[in-house]
């Protein structure tokens, strides 16, 4: 995507851009050093607003906590989201310091402690269980406890989502049980002291094309149709997943949620209302609510040129961002959108390589790019940055300073 769209969803105040109302260089003074990662309430906000204005009443909102687990903008989203989904006991924790009670926080992810799944039975945590021996170990926490614990099956689809730039459904998968099994694995566990509420699919993440995440949700439906006929209670359960992806690189197009939407409406009042009238569509959102509110600050330590090419050599790089940096070398690397956030209206009149301060050719934020000529002490700015950045890099390689983090 063109740096110029995402310059005009954040706004510019004295040729700088606007990040939480402040003129770049103003918060970085407020943040006292260089580099940092700030979200943006207002465009976290208008994202919420946007999916609430598209999708079905019926259809409630989970923010998937591993995109950005900082417990200021988890407390934020709090207010505006139904649930929460967290993967680990640390995640748990902030989602239970949130006003979304207990039965409202989900647990996902394959091999769960024995101790996180005892924590999460104790605290009324809704279990996705993902194997048959964590269904045995949600039941002796159970009755260790004394209580019913609450659980939903996480099931790997028989089928398979194209276009995810991650797929986490179809095939042989570490992830839930697989779906032809699920009719058994439900009458060997009935009557077993669990409260089975329904059942979670996620096929892929990072996914761009609507018709592909429609026709998903539609298979999705489908399969929980069938499965749902197996459960003693009525299905009250019923989360789609998610994967909406956002656009990082020049040649992606922005998904189409309307295009989503409008198939959700279809489903919600069609096969959902007709087969699980009782069920509680849920959708699980990452990335798609807060990857966009999110920029990557760094500071220009060194301009060089070597043999024709200027270099910008920043105080940050891929120990904070390891995905625009290309995942440790990942076969083709492109480029993620940024600017000279202090001159934003400043014309395009060179091309430089935006490189970090680690020792390897792989930290490289952006290759051979179009910017205003910058200098030393000149703000680099990526965006796209609110989702799998700092907790999703390896922040102890090389030994540099955690960076900043704000949510403003
Ligand atoms: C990672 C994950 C998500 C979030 O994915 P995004 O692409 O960030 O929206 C949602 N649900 C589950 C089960 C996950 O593992």
């Amino acid at each position: 995507m063109n740096p110029d769209v995402h310059v005009s969803r954040f706004g510019v105040i004295d040729g700088e851009l606007r990040v939480g109302g402040m003129r770049l260089s103003l918060l970085a003074s407020r943040m006292g050093s260089t580099p940092f990662f700030a979200y943006d309430r207002a465009l976290l906000d208008a994202r919420i607003d946007l999916l609430r204005s598209v999708l079905p009443t019926k259809v409630q909102l989970s923010y998937a906590m591993k995109a950005n687990p900082m417990p200021a903008l988890v407390q934020h989203l709090a207010n505006r989201v139904d649930r929460i989904d967290v993967a680990s006991a640390l995640e748990m924790q902030v989602a239970l310091d949130t006003v979304i009670r207990p039965g409202l926080v989900s647990f996902a992810g394959p091999g769960k402690a024995p101790a996180e799944i005892r924590q999460a039975v104790a605290a009324g945590i809704l279990i996705e269980v993902e194997s048959t021996t964590e269904i045995e170990r949600v039941i002796g926490a159970g009755s260790e406890l004394g209580v019913t614990p609450s659980v939903a099956v996480r099931v790997n689809p028989d089928f398979s989502v194209k276009g995810s730039g991650m797929r986490m459904g179809g095939g042989p998968q570490q992830f839930g049980i697989d779906a032809e099994t699920v009719p058994d694995v439900l009458r060997t566990y009935r009557g077993a002291g669990l409260d089975i509420q329904g059942f979670h699919v996620f096929a892929g993440s990072q996914n761009l094309n609507a018709s592909i995440i429609a026709e998903a949700q539609r298979k999705t439906v489908n399969l929980v149709a069938t499965l749902a006929e197996h459960l003693e209670e009525p299905i009250r359960y019923l989360n789609l997943g998610g994967g909406f992806g956002i656009p990082y690189s020049q040649k992606d197009e922005p998904l189409d949620v309307d295009a989503v939407a409008t198939n959700l409406h279809d489903l919600v009042h069609g096969e959902i209302d007709r087969l699980m009238p009782t069920a509680t569509p849920v959708i699980e959102l990452g990335r798609y609510l807060v990857g966009e509110c999110g920029v990557y600050v760094t500071r220009v330590l060194d301009r060089k040129i070597s043999r024709g090419r200027t270099y910008l050599v920043v105080d940050g790089g891929m120990h904070h961002q390891l995905a625009a940096s290309g995942n440790f070398g990942q076969a083709i690397r492109r480029n993620y959108p940024l600017v000279v956030g202090n001159r934003v209206e400043a014309s395009l009149g060179e091309r430089a390589t935006v490189v970090g301060c680690l020792c390897t050719p792989l930290d490289l934020l952006g290759d051979d790019v179009e910017l205003p000529p910058a200098e030393i002490d000149d703000l680099i700015v990526v965006f796209q940055q609110g989702a799998y950045g700092l907790t999703a890099s390896p922040t102890a390689f090389l030994g540099h300073p955690a960076p900043g983090e704000a949510l403003v």
